[in-house]
């Protein structure tokens, strides 16, 4: 499979495993439960000395073909795939920290991610917020107890670029795990290995989903982490092969424990949607640029946030690291334009929460999502009352480039 490119590799890598029926990809498998005519199998199975299936919360064919799709993407060694992203990002944490670990975050986060993180300070893990876009100030956190480090790839909403390769290489360097949300830039545009990351979170809801239809997340192990390094492994998670060991405690003290499983039914709208991943990155990329380029130079619009333009402070940075520098961009108007007046007068672009739809989607993110947050902290990501984020999706470039202008006038 090597040979072959991103799409040839994920549209032909269901039928390289067993499949039945000689089905041209995975079929939906609903049975919760797994039927064994030798006792002796099925404990050979939960001792984990033989591959088999046991129980839905832990293991389902569908999902297991999801996640080794997932792998493929990333070029990673195993996947474990969740409900949710959140479900991902907060049992992994759960799964691999302990009370009096400390976790290093970039302070530009999704706003549920935030909110997750301080749970996790009021049980005792505790968490300092830096920004990432350099290394510098990452390494001023680095306590004698601090464990993981926590960045996304390009931030939601303001867009700022993590300084990735800077800190893949301090987390190497002082034996810390570099866990890092590809949800923006999806495996297509950036691979977390290149910048030696431990393991990377992708909300499979978004662009690897890609239609709104089905809720989803994954954590993949890259494989580039001594988890010999890591005391908090517990000593029956301890096989031969010692880079599956985090891995393992998340799938086992977290996905199982937990129960924040994938259902088999979103695992295969997630798997038919991640076939075109590609193709509808390539055009939502270059819808963005496109309109990103047109309301740069608008007089009604006083500032462009994405990294594909020039002027972005990490542009360099996007284009040295990204295929390109992805669909979510951010504005904000004139100070005599009302943000919700000029949403309302969109007709194309929707009015909607989510990212990573094959539609493009509008959202005043101060009002909304990082509403709960507060002014203050609000302030600090950079993010104003009149800011509006867009998710640009695969519609032809000149109807939204119209939708826009119309919208504007
Ligand atoms: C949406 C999102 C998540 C959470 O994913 P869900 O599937 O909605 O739980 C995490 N990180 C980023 C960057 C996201 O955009």
């Amino acid at each position: 499979m090597a040979k072959y490119g991103f799409t040839s590799k994920i549209i032909h890598c269901d039928r390289r495993g067993p499949i039945e029926h000689g089905s041209i990809h995975k079929p939906i498998h609903t049975a919760v439960a797994y039927t064994y005519d030798d006792a002796r199998d099925l404990a050979k199975v939960f001792q984990g000395k033989q591959p088999g299936y046991t129980y839905g919360r832990q293991v389902n064919p569908t999902v297991t073909a999801l996640q080794d799709k997932v792998s493929l993407m990333e070029g990673g060694l195993a996947t474990a795939a969740f409900a949710t992203g959140m479900g991902a990002i907060g049992t992994t944490l759960f799964a691999l920290l302990r009370a009096g670990d400390h976790v290093i975050s970039s302070s530009f986060l999704f706003g549920n991610t935030n909110s997750l993180f301080n749970s996790f300070s009021a049980h005792g893990i505790e968490v300092t917020f830096v920004d990432a876009t350099d290394v510098a100030n990452v390494e001023a956190a680095v306590q004698a107890n601090t464990k993981l480090v926590f960045v996304e790839t390009i931030a939601n909403p303001r867009t700022q670029v993590t300084d990735l390769a800077e800190i893949g290489a301090l987390c190497e360097q002082h034996g810390l795990i570099f866990f890092v949300d590809n949800t923006m830039t999806t495996p297509y545009l950036f691979q977390p290995s290149q910048v030696k990351a431990s393991l990377v979170i992708n909300s499979l809801t978004k662009y690897i989903g890609g239609h709104a239809n089905a809720l989803g997340g994954s954590v993949t192990e890259l494989g580039n982490y001594d988890w010999q390094r890591f005391d908090n492994i517990y000593d029956d998670y301890k096989g031969a092969d010692s880079r599956l060991w985090g891995i393992t405690q998340i799938k086992k003290k977290g996905l199982r424990d937990l129960g924040a499983s994938l259902g088999p039914e979103a695992a295969h709208h997630i798997s038919v949607g991640s076939d075109t991943l590609a193709l509808r990155m390539e055009r939502a990329c270059s819808n963005t640029l496109k309109l990103a380029e047109y309301l740069s130079t608008h007089d009604k619009v006083k500032k462009v946030y994405y990294p594909g333009l020039q002027e972005h402070p990490q542009h360099g940075r996007s284009k040295q690291l990204f295929k390109s520098a992805g669909a979510i961009m951010s504005i904000e108007l004139v100070d005599d334009i009302d943000c919700f007046d000029f949403i309302n007068a969109l007709d194309l672009v929707a009015c909607s929460s989510n990212l990573g739809d094959t539609r493009s989607l509008a959202i005043p993110v101060a009002h909304s999502i990082y509403y709960e947050m507060g002014p203050e902290r609000r302030a600090s990501m950079g993010i104003s009352d009149s800011l509006v984020r867009f998710s640009i999706g695969i519609e032809e470039p000149e109807d939204l480039l119209a939708d826009f202008e119309t919208a504007l006038a």
